[in-house]
């Protein structure tokens, strides 16, 4: 068996323990006789996973009491419609759109209700952040909506530039969750897919402010409420079972890791080596971020010459180096280094790169 330094922008890669201890307790889990798969989610067995997997999460990154955390189904996309559906309540919602993501949540929240576009980078093709004096703000607001990690253009809000809107802040944090420490009782919302940075697609974290809950009208269903389905555990109908057991394990690794503090510091190791090997290569490779907001996560780079993408998609994929093409709205090539991609992962890549570069060049 060999597995490959794994670059995917999601479903991506999973630390290998993990996924050894998923295989090891497979066909039975801790003497249950069953797979987590197999057993009733109401059970004693599967509950003691859920509790676990929570307390650890908020452990990890420091939920303090008076928020909620949920385990949802429907992916981040279905949370473009349920944070609307749920915390409009009749007013208007100021959007901060600074790449794919964040655009694809303002267009979906335009069709439930009454949304305003704060600030755009699209006019710099999101490669940085709106300036203060260019974000109009209504102090009205039923919230401000961010993606603090755009996925696809490479974008990330530095933990100091979240600064207060007086208005609850609702964040997209799919791919970067878990990557740092996050100053949690500055938002009223944060919510992420599963499948970067957690664990299996299939689970989405909504983690809530408690003065959120309770602000959705009667007639939305009663799985889209936050409010129902914090009242029940996350446990209104089967929640998904074994992907929450998988992102438990991660959050027992992490923790073996140092926690977000450990993982944070070998991601900013990562993350500098690659913009080092960019940035270093005389025009060979580019990366058109800001500096300042540039992805620890989502790295996107082109060739200085289109014409050779494609050998060096080839010649990385034999190199055991996969999933580096970009996004198709982007194009070139883009390296995901999430927590469960290595240092050692992210100097192989280097190594060819530089290699690559020099051969080419
Ligand atoms: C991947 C991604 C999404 C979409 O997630 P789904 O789970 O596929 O709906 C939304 N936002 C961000 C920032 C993402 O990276």
């Amino acid at each position: 068996m060999s597995r490959v330094w794994n670059f995917s922008a999601g479903p991506a890669a999973l630390p290998e323990e993990v996924l050894r201890q998923a295989q090891e307790e497979l066909l039975d889990w801790h003497g249950a006789g069953c797979s987590v798969m197999e057993m009733s989610h109401r059970g004693k067995e599967f509950m003691s996973i859920l509790a676990q997997a929570e307390a650890d999460l908020r452990e990890l990154m420091g939920i303090p009491e008076q928020y909620k955390v949920l385990f949802l189904q429907g992916g981040a996309t279905q949370q473009f419609a349920q944070i609307p559906m749920n915390l409009l309540a009749g007013r208007s919602a100021d959007y901060i759109v600074t790449g794919s993501w964040s655009k694809k949540a303002f267009k979906e929240a335009q069709r439930i209700g009454n949304v305003r576009c704060a600030a755009t980078t699209e006019g710099s093709s999101f490669t940085g952040l709106p300036s203060a004096d260019e974000i109009r703000l209504d102090p009205f607001a039923a919230y401000l909506h961010v993606c603090t990690n755009e996925t696809i253009h490479g974008v990330e809000i530095p933990a100091e530039r979240i600064a207060d809107a007086g208005v609850p802040l609702v964040a997209d944090m799919s791919s970067h969750i878990l990557s740092r420490p996050v100053p949690v009782e500055k938002f009223g919302l944060i919510y992420a897919g599963a499948q970067k940075n957690i664990g299996p697609s299939g689970l989405t974290l909504v983690i809530i402010h408690r003065d959120l809950l309770g602000m959705a009208p009667l007639n939305i269903p009663t799985v889209m409420d936050y409010a129902v389905m914090a009242e029940n555990g996350s446990m209104l109908n089967t929640p998904p079972t074994y992907g929450i057991y998988v992102a438990g394990l991660v959050f027992q690794w992490l923790k073996r890791q140092g926690g977000l503090e450990g993982i944070a510091a070998v991601n900013a190791e990562k993350a500098r080596i690659l913009y080092e090997c960019i940035d270093n290569s005389a025009g060979f490779y580019a990366n058109p971020v800001d500096p300042e907001c540039r992805s620890r996560m989502n790295v996107p780079f082109s060739l200085v010459n289109p014409g050779l993408d494609a050998a060096f998609l080839a010649e990385s994929k034999a190199a055991g180096l996969v999933s580096l093409k970009g996004h198709k709205s982007v194009g070139g090539m883009r390296a995901s280094i999430y927590n469960a991609v290595s240092l050692e992962g992210v100097q192989v890549l280097v190594d060819f790169m530089n290699d690559f570069a020099r051969r080419n060049g």
